[in-house]
C-alpha cells in the first residue's frame, strides 16, 4: 500500500501539519504504520474492499490478544500465551474446562496456589509450579495451556495433583 492511499500516514501527516502535540510514546510518533507487524499485515491485506474489511477486523483482533499477554515476566498475565486465550474475547482456556478436577487444578495453576503448599514428594521442600520441571522432568506445563492441548493438560495436572496427595 503506497504512502498517499494509507490512512494512518495521513493522519500523522495531519498532526505534524496542525503541530498537535503527541506523546513521543504514542503509536502515531512511534509511526505505527512502519512497523514490521503493521506492514506484514497490510502487505498480506486482500484487495477487495469487502475482504479487506474483514481480514483487518481479524488482523486487529488478533493483535489485542497478542497484547493482553504482554506482563513483566513470571507475572501471570505473561503466562498466558496469545494460544491460549479464546481467539473471541481473549480469555484463559482455564475457565473452558469442563472437566470439574481439571478446571480446578488449571485454574490453581494459573494462580500459583497449584499444590497448596504440600511437601514434594521428589525433594520434600514446599511444592511449588517450578517443581513440575525441575522434580518430575514436566516441561513447559503453561505452554499445555491451549485448546489443542487441553487434554494434555489436565491429565498432567491430575498427575501432579495425585504425586502430592501420597
Ligand atoms: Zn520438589
Amino acid at each position: 500500500m503506497s504512502n498517499e492511499s494509507n490512512p494512518l500516514r495521513t493522519l500523522v501527516d495531519f498532526f505534524r501539519f496542525k503541530k498537535i502535540e503527541l506523546s513521543s510514546e504514542s503509536l502515531v510518533s512511534k509511526g505505527i504504520y512502519s512497523t514490521l507487524d503493521y506492514r506484514a499485515i497490510m502487505d498480506s491485506a486482500p484487495y477487495d474492499t469487502k475482504r479487506k474489511k474483514l481480514f483487518l477486523d481479524e488482523a486487529v483482533k488478533k493483535r489485542k490478544i497478542k497484547s493482553l499477554s504482554k506482563g513483566k515476566p513470571g507475572t501471570i498475565i505473561s503466562r498466558v500465551l496469545p494460544e491460549s486465550r479464546n481467539e473471541n474475547n481473549g480469555i484463559d482456556v482455564s475457565l473452558y474446562i469442563s472437566d470439574k478436577t481439571g478446571s480446578r487444578n488449571a485454574v490453581k495453576w494459573r494462580f500459583n496456589t497449584f499444590g497448596g503448599r504440600s511437601k514434594c514428594p521428589v525433594c520434600k521442600g514446599i511444592f511449588s509450579l517450578t517443581h513440575a520441571s525441575k522434580c518430575y522432568g514436566l516441561e513447559n506445563t503453561d505452554s499445555l495451556f491451549t485448546f489443542d492441548t487441553v487434554k494434555e493438560l489436565i491429565e498432567r495436572l491430575d498427575f501432579l495433583s495425585n504425586a502430592l496427595k501420597k
